[in-house]
């Protein structure tokens, strides 16, 4: 399949690979050069606007930072929506928030483009062994006519709803994933202060019903004193900020994730934006003065 591929960051780089080892043409386009002409040497062609872009592909994927950078590659001027023809679907993999994604899919149909809002969880690890999970909100029609292709990026991909589904979908994760790195976060510090050691009661507890991918991802790392992302605290930022704007329209009070968000806020004043999210632990260390250290 002729496949067009915006935003070659840390993620969009490997599953753009991914999709060339599967055997696609690619078609690329990112505002840093660098990346672009890191996946043209891999095989792509590079387009000098998402305009371009459209132009010569039926399947565009996007993978961009967030809401308003998706709403001005597929809307602004030279944007997908100027190349794009009518039949031709735009999977956008970025975590954004959910009524963006039903406004994007709102303009484009206006033009006979479908649009689904396909965003991953996995982490750059996953996006380079094509083992990610994919959420999907569109039509089952147009999932159906995408899964092979999102299947050359991913281990798990599961239709989760109409369009935004995806990204409500995304929004949840990144609620689990923020409390239960706090819940970690705390507990490994009430060990270390009650001169416990923290990694006895890691070993202890990983097994039971304490256990979590996130406690087996994090706390290692916690304990190695390792918090270059990974994650950053930045974009988990931004999605707990999608999160309770979300929560909020529908009517969701979410208390707890309000208050991780002002401890993510809490450090990224403190200079630690650009942290893995693991750093979280380092707020709880703060309030107690001690160190989770093996
Ligand atoms: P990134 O910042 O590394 O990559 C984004 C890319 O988009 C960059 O290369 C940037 O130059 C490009 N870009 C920005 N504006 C553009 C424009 N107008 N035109 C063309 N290119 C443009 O971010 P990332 O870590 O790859 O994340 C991408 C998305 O995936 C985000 O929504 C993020 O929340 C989500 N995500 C990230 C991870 C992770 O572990 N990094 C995991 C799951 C989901």
């Amino acid at each position: 399949m002729k496949i067009g591929f915006i935003g070659l960051g840390i993620m969009g780089k490997p599953m753009s690979m991914n999709l060339l080892k599967a055997g696609h043409q690619l078609v690329v386009c990112d505002i840093v050069r660098a990346a672009v002409e890191e996946v043209v040497a891999a095989g792509a062609v590079a387009a000098a606007t998402p305009k371009e872009v459209a132009e010569q592909t039926e399947l565009i994927i996007t993978m961009l930072p967030n809401s308003p950078e998706v709403k001005q590659v597929v809307l602004g001027p030279n944007g997908i929506v100027e190349g794009a023809r009518p039949g031709c679907v735009v999977a956008d993999m970025s975590s954004i928030a959910p009524l963006v994604s039903r406004e994007l899919a709102a303009a484009l149909g206006a033009k006979g483009i479908e649009l689904l809002d396909a965003p991953v969880s996995g982490g750059q690890p996953k996006a380079i062994d094509g083992t990610l999970s994919v959420m999907v909100g569109g039509k089952p029609e147009v999932f159906d006519r995408c899964l092979p292709v999102f299947k050359a990026m991913a281990a798990s991909v599961v239709r989760v709803g109409d369009v935004g589904a995806g990204n409500v979908t995304k929004l949840a994760n990144q609620v689990v994933v923020a409390l239960n790195i706090a819940a970690v976060s705390e507990a490994l510090v009430l060990a270390a202060k009650s001169g416990v050691e923290p990694e006895l009661v890691y070993k202890a507890i990983r097994g039971g019903l304490a256990g979590s991918t996130v406690m087996e991802a994090k706390a290692p790392l916690m304990m190695d004193r390792k918090f270059n992302p990974g994650f950053r605290i930045n974009l988990h930022i931004k999605d707990l900020t999608n999160a309770l704007e979300t929560a909020h329209q529908v009517g969701v009070p979410l208390p707890l994730t309000a208050s991780v968000m002002e401890i993510m806020q809490a450090l990224r004043v403190d200079g630690l934006g650009d942290s893995d999210h693991g750093a979280l632990v380092r707020h709880f260390e703060k309030l107690a003065q001690i160190e989770v250290r093996r």
